[in-house]
């Protein structure tokens, strides 16, 4: 598997040979300002003491205090938290909000664990890094199998360490714990705006046959979202299976049916598949919302999307990103696809900070107008280079970043 910095990189370097960039921020921007490494100690149910490795990569703070989410999952490591949080720091220079990037992690996996199990897991990993986090300093949140409710306390664990009570040192919170009204929705609310304007200019019909990897938050959401606009969501996938029915899928008895099963395996009026397969699936619009590195050399010919629409982070290696620009079929990237979950995470940081609280309607149209007004600037500068949207919204996040670091 492609080592997923490396990827990141790659990906720096093809951007940076389109426009003339500072040598010393190039060779600053490579690198991040700490990596942080802890053992956390959990005790589990049944008596036994289990350690676990924990990160925090503070990749660039010369926009504003780092952010990112803190994932859990058996393959993370070092190398894919760094990755994380320099995508991190490019996707709030994409989105104009006054943030840094950073990622945190452990290498484990939930699922098996009971509640207290997550809980003492959770709040072991603040206790380690509450040094180090901090309302002006970094502030995490949700990301791959981490929740509302495990923020909640990492939120608490940090109040009982520091007197700090108001809740924005860390994102993506229950309602009634200082969260934000539209925050669990965000990642594929944004990248449903960043759709809705690109739309035509990507060739798309007004309604699309939407294939979706991955049902976690973004990917539910987004079935739900692009269903809900007339879209035919007609395949998902999640870690176990996937299921397809090119006639549509009953988005709403789907989610009731992960909720009951923990998997989408065996969904009435669908044919269960490979999980991996729903990639291959010939439709309008793909939506890779799990993991990196899922469409690679090795299989990007297989795809037969018209467009892609990243809601997971580095989905699409370098190589399948030029293999899909060769074949006149557009990606839109990451950082501008899936900055929604970010910005609305910067909308309830604000609304911590100054002890307010918005209507949904409040920050959907001012998460609306942001990321309306980039995509159009990314796919308006794309143009202008005559390249892809990958690299046009590398040159906007640099060249934001360039600015804050002179
Ligand atoms: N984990 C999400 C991401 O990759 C959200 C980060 C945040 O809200 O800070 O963008």
């Amino acid at each position: 598997m492609n080592n997923p910095f490396e990827n990141a990189l790659a990906q720096l370097e093809r951007a940076t040979s389109l426009v003339s960039f500072d040598p010393d921020f190039l060779r600053v921007i490579r690198h991040p300002n700490r990596q942080v490494r802890v053992s956390i100690p959990v005790k589990m149910d049944d008596g036994r003491l289990e350690v676990f490795e924990g990160y925090r990569v503070q990749f660039n703070n010369a926009r504003g205090p780092y952010k990112g989410g803190i994932r859990f999952h058996q393959d993370t490591d070092i190398e894919e938290v760094k990755a994380l949080a320099f995508w991190m720091a490019l996707k709030t220079a994409v989105v104009n909000i006054p943030m840094g990037g950073g990622k945190g992690g452990v290498t484990v996996d939930p699922k098996p664990f009971t509640d207290g199990e997550k809980e003492r897991l959770s709040r072991g990993w603040m206790r380690a890094m509450a040094e180090v986090v901090g309302p002006q300093q970094d502030v995490p949140a949700p990301d791959v199998n981490t929740t509302p409710q495990i923020m909640a306390w990492m939120a608490d664990e940090y109040g009982k360490i520091t007197g700090d009570t108001s809740g924005a040192v860390i994102t993506g919170k229950p309602l009634d714990a200082g969260g934000s009204e539209g925050r669990g929705t965000a990642t594929a609310q944004g990248g449903f705006y960043v759709f809705e304007s690109l739309r035509e200019r990507l060739g798309l019909p007004e309604q699309c046959t939407v294939v979706i990897q991955g049902f976690g938050n973004a990917g539910q959401f987004a079935a739900k979202i692009w269903s809900d606009a007339g879209h035919k969501v007609i395949a998902v996938s999640d870690s176990r299976a996937a299921v397809v029915n090119p006639e549509g899928l009953d988005v709403a008895a789907l989610i009731d049916h992960k909720a009951s099963t923990r998997s989408v395996r065996d969904f009435a009026g669908a044919e269960t598949i490979e999980s991996i397969d729903v990639l291959y699936q010939e439709c309008d619009l793909l939506i890779p919302a799990a993991l990196e590195n899922q469409i690679h050399e090795g299989n990007v010919e297989k795809i037969q999307a018209k467009v892609l629409l990243e809601l997971a982070n580095g989905p699409t290696t370098p190589e399948a990103d030029d293999a899909l620009f060769g074949r006149g079929i557009p990606v839109v990237p990451d950082i501008l696809a899936n900055a929604g979950g970010v910005t609305v995470s910067t909308f309830e940081w604000e609304q911590n900070v100054k002890g307010e609280s918005w209507s949904e309607q409040d920050v959907f149209e001012k998460l609306k107008v942001i990321m309306d007004r980039e995509a159009v600037a990314i796919a308006d500068r794309a143009k202008e280079l005559d390249t892809d949207l990958r690299r046009a919204a590398f040159v906007v996040a640099l060249e934001r970043l360039q600015e804050a670091m002179k």
